[in-house]
C-alpha cells in the first residue's frame, strides 16, 4: 500500500520482503555453534539418552537458568511457556500437541528472522524438533510470510537434509520417536503475525486475533495445546544447550544477560542485521552501524520499530521517571543523552503506555526527516492493518491518523483533549498488540517533541 511504501522509503533498508540486506556474512556469530561443533548435538543427545524424560528436564533447566526470553514479542520465559505447555497437556491427558515457529515477522524495519533463517536455517530446526520431544509434540510447523520465498526454500531443504539424517520425520535415529515438520506459508497480512491470528489463518480462518484467555499453550492449533516461539528463541535453543546457560548470561553487558539479533535502519551508513549484547546503549548501537549517514545528526530514536513510538536525542529531567533521574542524572545536570541509555528485555517504560525494549528492530532517524509525516506514515500504517474485529482499535486508529495529520496550512498538529482517553481506551480495551501500540509513535511526538504539536483549540 501506499503508506506502507512510505514508511520504507523512508527507512532506506528497512524492507520486509524480499532479499536479504546487504551486507557481509559475519561468521562469527556466538549464536552459530555449529561452526565449532556437529550439528545436532543436542538433538543427538536427546535421542540417545537412555532417560529422556531427565534430559528434557535438564534442558528446560539449562534454558531457565539462561534467562532465554522469547525474541519476537513480549518477551516471554522461554523455559516457563514450553513447561506449561508440557504441564497442561500432561495433566489433562491430551496426547495432541504441537509446536508452530512464528516466522511471519512483518513490523516495518524488522528483518533479522529472514537473516537466520537464510543463513542458519539447522539451529532453528534443532530448536524446533528439540521443543516438540520435549513437550510431547509428534508434528511441529514454521509459518513463514510467502515473501520469503529463499528462506521458505532455504528451510525446506534444511528438513529434507535432517530427514536423510533421520532427525526429522518418523522414528527418528530408529527410537520410535516422531516429529514431522512442515512449512506452512502465510497467506499475507501483517496481523497474521500475531500468533492468535496467525493459528486462526494455520485452520483456514479469517485470520483475526483470538480473544485470550484460553492462551495458546492451553488450547491453540486445532485447539490442542500448543507452543508458539518466533525464528531467534528456537535457534538460541542448541547454542545454550551446548555452550551452557552460564555462557549465554555472559553474553551481555551493563548488567544484562544474553544476546539478541536486532535489524537497525534509517539513516545510518551501515543499515542490517547484528547480534548485539543485551544492555547495550543506543551509542553502542549507532557505532556498530557506522554512525549516522551523510553526517547527520541523530533526531530521533524508533524503539522496537514505529511500535515503540520515537525517543529525542536528549531528555529532559521531566521526560523521565523519578527513579531513572535519580541512578542517571548527576545533580546539577539537566538533560540525559539518549546515547548513553541501555536497552535490555525489561527496559523501563517512561511515563508512556507501550513497550520499549531492545525489540527487534531500531530506526535511527537523521535530523533531515520529517518527524511528523514518518509518525503519520506509520499511524496509517496501523490504521490500514487494523483487522477491525475491535472497536476501539478500528475506530481509534483512525482517529489517530486524522490528529496525526497536519492541519492545512501545515502548522502544528492539534493534539485534541480526548488524546489521552483515546489511548487509554485504545489500550485497555483492544484485543491484541496492533490497537495497544498504534498510538505509541503519536503519543512519543506528544512527550517528547513538543515543537511538533499544540492543543486544538476546539474539538
Ligand atoms: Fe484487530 Fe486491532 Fe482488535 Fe487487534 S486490536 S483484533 S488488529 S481490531
Amino acid at each position: 500500500s501506499h503508506c506502507v511504501t512510505s514508511i520504507r522509503s523512508i527507512l532506506k533498508s528497512g524492507t520486509t520482503h524480499g532479499k536479504p540486506v546487504d551486507q557481509e556474512i559475519p561468521d562469527d556469530w556466538d549464536i552459530d555453534c555449529y561452526q565449532k561443533q556437529t550439528k545436532y548435538e543436542l538433538l543427538k543427545q536427546f535421542l540417545k539418552a537412555t532417560d529422556r524424560i531427565a534430559f528434557g528436564e535438564s534442558v528446560l533447566k539449562s534454558l531457565e537458568d539462561s534467562s532465554l526470553v522469547g525474541k519476537g514479542g513480549p518477551g516471554a520465559r522461554t523455559a516457563k511457556k514450553w513447561r506449561t505447555v508440557k504441564k497442561y497437556a500432561e495433566q489433562e491427558n491430551r496426547a495432541v500437541r504441537y509446536v508452530v515457529c512464528n516466522a511471519d515477522e512483518s513490523e516495518p524495519g524488522t528483518f533479522k528472522d529472514r537473516e537466520l533463517l537464510l543463513r542458519s536455517p539447522h539451529l532453528v530446526l534443532e530448536g524446533m524438533i528439540t521443543a516438540a520431544l520435549i513437550i510431547g509434540a509428534e508434528r511441529a510447523y514454521i509459518y513463514i510470510r510467502h515473501e520469503y520465498e529463499s528462506q521458505i526454500e532455504a528451510f525446506q531443504k534444511c528438513i529434507d537434509d535432517a530427514k536423510a539424517q533421520g532427525l526429522c520425520g518418523r522414528n527418528l535415529l530408529k527410537t520410535g520417536l516422531n516429529c514431522e515438520v512442515e512449512v506452512f506459508v502465510s497467506p499475507g497480512n501483517y496481523i497474521c503475525g500475531e500468533q492468535t491470528a496467525m493459528i486462526e489463518a494455520m485452520e483456514d480462518k479469517r485470520a483475526q486475533p483470538r480473544q485470550r484467555p484460553p492462551d495458546l499453550e492451553i488450547q491453540g492449533y486445532r485447539n490442542f495445546p500448543t507452543l508458539v516461539n518466533n525464528v531467534e528463541t528456537f535457534a538460541w535453543v542448541p547454542a545454550i544447550f551446548n555452550n551452557g546457560p552460564e555462557w549465554y548470561q555472559k553474553l551481555g553487558v551493563n548488567d544484562c544477560q544474553g544476546k539478541r539479533f536486532v535489524s537497525l535502519s534509517g539513516d545510518i551508513n551501515r543499515p542490517g542485521v547484528y547480534e548485539v549484547p543485551l544492555g547495550s546503549t543506543v551509542g553502542d548501537l549507532l557505532e556498530i552501524v557506522g554512525g549516522m549517514r551523510n553526517k547527520q545528526q541523530l533526531q530521533a530514536f524508533g524503539v522496537s520499530g514505529p511500535s515503540g513510538g520515537f525517543l529525542p536525542r536528549k531528555f529532559s529531567r521531566d521526560q523521565l521517571p523519578e527513579n531513572f533521574v535519580k541512578e542517571n542524572i548527576p545533580e546539577g545536570e539537566n538533560e540525559f543523552d539518549l546515547l548513553n541509555l541501555p536497552l535490555d528485555n525489561n527496559f523501563f517504560r517512561f511515563q508512556l503506555r507501550g513497550r520499549f525494549n531492545l525489540g527487534a528492530a531500531h530506526l535511527f532517524i537523521g535530523e533531515q526527516t520529517d518527524l511528523v509525516s514518518l509518525v503519520k506514515s506509520c499511524t496509517e500504517f496501523y490504521r490500514n492493518e487494523s483487522c477491525g474485529k475491535c472497536v476501539p482499535c478500528r475506530l481509534g486508529s483512525e482517529k489517530l491518523v486524522q490528529i496525526a495529520s497536519r492541519p492545512l496550512n501545515e502548522g502544528k498538529l492539534q493534539i485534541p483533549d480526548y488524546f489521552q482517553d483515546l489511548i487509554e481506551l485504545m489500550q485497555e480495551s483492544s484485543i491484541c498488540g496492533l490497537g495497544q501500540v498504534a498510538f505509541n509513535p503519536l503519543l512519543s511526538l506528544k512527550e517528547f517533541f513538543p515543537e511538533t504539536w499544540e492543543v486544538a483549540k476546539s474539538r
